[in-house]
């Protein structure tokens, strides 16, 4: 098969790896916008569960994914100055530029052809020929725009604010951070991803954004302000940069996947939220879906699309929902915060109405007994 890539992130790399893995014939071609070393952000987060699905399509990438790792067991929550510890939370870490890296290494051994510096905005002449065009483009993807039409895509800016920067303070494990400061709430997501580096993403209200004046103020201030506010978490650590602007997430779906041989995966299609962790494993899982599809109905492409959206759709609805519940508790904190710290961890563990107090118990037992002795009035 003659097929066409457009954006080199996790998607669509992981998707060419798969294809041209198990069928050197494929003509493969992706073509990324930005330059090789390019990457924006710091480090991302996967969950045992993500990982276990490239373990078993792709050990040899899964290998080079971990072989840096180290794993922790616990997540903590930070609130009012305590930290409480919840046990089985594992995730693995990695810097994004490492996992594009790896993922380009295994692109090259197996004959992808990778094109850098190459922005496709359109399916031209360049495309006319190709059975399959995989918009792998992000979530501002421009072929979906381009034939929006097509797609319907809806669009869900959420009103919190966001910034990722990075920080040398090591993060174990991976935390949650809730500042009351004189202008609102200032939340951060924090957690190691290298022995050197931990990603520090930093999330406001509208109101606490307003109030602080972050609009008016340039990128070094912006990140000056929330060094002051996360200064003790900090621990005299700087913040640093990496085209940090603020930003609002958007939540993306789309009422159609796929129009002629035109496909949407990764963020192009659907995008998860940031407090769940789970963009790079959804956008991982649509590259596996659309390769079963092809391994199911081989080079008819109208079947093997169709296919695509019957393998993917259930899993992917059902994680974007969790994944909507979670950004909006983040968005609802204030009747929250007056809550002890335990109180305040429990009700985030349970936060997505999919875990209840049994769960709990049978994952965090500590959690869970000091959860009862503070509320001894309620019945479990
Ligand atoms: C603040 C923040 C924090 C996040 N943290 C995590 C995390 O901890 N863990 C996690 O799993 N996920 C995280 N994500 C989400 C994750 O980064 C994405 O969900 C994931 O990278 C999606 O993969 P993708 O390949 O679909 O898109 P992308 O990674 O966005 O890749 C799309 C690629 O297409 C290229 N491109 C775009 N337009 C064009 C064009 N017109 N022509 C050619 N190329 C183009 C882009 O340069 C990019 O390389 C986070 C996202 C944000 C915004």
């Amino acid at each position: 098969m003659k097929i066409r890539i457009v954006g080199g992130g996790p998607a669509g790399l992981f998707y060419a790896y798969l294809m041209k893995r198990d069928d050197p014939s494929h003509d493969i071609r992706v073509y990324e916008r930005d330059a090789e070393d390019a990457t924006y952000g710091w480090g991302v987060v996967f969950s045992d569960v993500a990982l276990a699905f490239v373990r078993d399509i792709a050990p040899e990438l899964y290998e080079a994914m971990t072989e840096r790792q180290e794993v922790f067991d616990e997540m903590a929550v930070v609130h009012r100055g305590v930290q409480v510890r919840l046990a089985h939370n594992t995730f693995h870490r990695m810097s994004r530029i490492d996992l594009l890296g790896a993922l380009h290494a295994h692109c090259r051994a197996v004959g992808v052809a990778i094109e850098f510096e190459r922005r496709v905005d359109d399916v031209g002449d360049a495309f006319a020929d190709a059975d399959l065009i995989v918009a792998a483009d992000g979530a501002n993807s421009a072929l979906r725009s381009r034939y929006a039409e097509q797609f319907g895509p809806s669009l869900d800016e959420r009103p919190n604010l966001l910034a990722w920067y990075g920080t040398t303070r090591l993060f174990d494990p991976l935390s949650l951070i809730f500042r009351q400061n004189p202008d609102g709430l200032a939340i951060a997501h924090t957690y190691r991803y290298s022995r050197t580096h931990s990603t520090f993403l930093v999330e406001v209200d509208p109101a606490t954004f307003e109030r602080a004046g972050l609009a008016r103020m340039d990128e070094a201030r912006s990140m000056a302000w929330c060094e002051k506010v996360f200064a003790e978490d900090l621990e005299g650590h700087a913040l640093l940069s990496n085209k940090s602007n603020w930003f609002r997430y958007t939540i993306v779906k789309n009422r159609n996947w796929h129009w002629k041989n035109i496909v949407l995966i990764g963020d192009a299609l659907r995008t998860g939220h940031p407090s769940v962790g789970s963009g790079t494993r959804l956008a991982m899982q649509d590259s596996i879906a659309l390769f079963e599809a092809y391994r199911e109905c081989g080079a008819d492409v109208p079947k093997m699309l169709e296919a695509f959206v019957r393998i993917r759709q259930p899993g992917s609805d059902s994680l974007q929902k969790a994944a909507i519940k979670s950004c909006e508790w983040y968005e609802d904190l204030a009747p929250r915060l007056p809550l002890d710290p335990i109180s305040f961890a429990y009700d985030y563990v349970t936060r997505s109405g999919r875990v209840d107090h049994a769960d709990v118990r049978a994952r965090d037992p500590e959690l869970a007994a000091a959860y009862e002795r503070l509320h001894p009035e309620r019945v479990f």
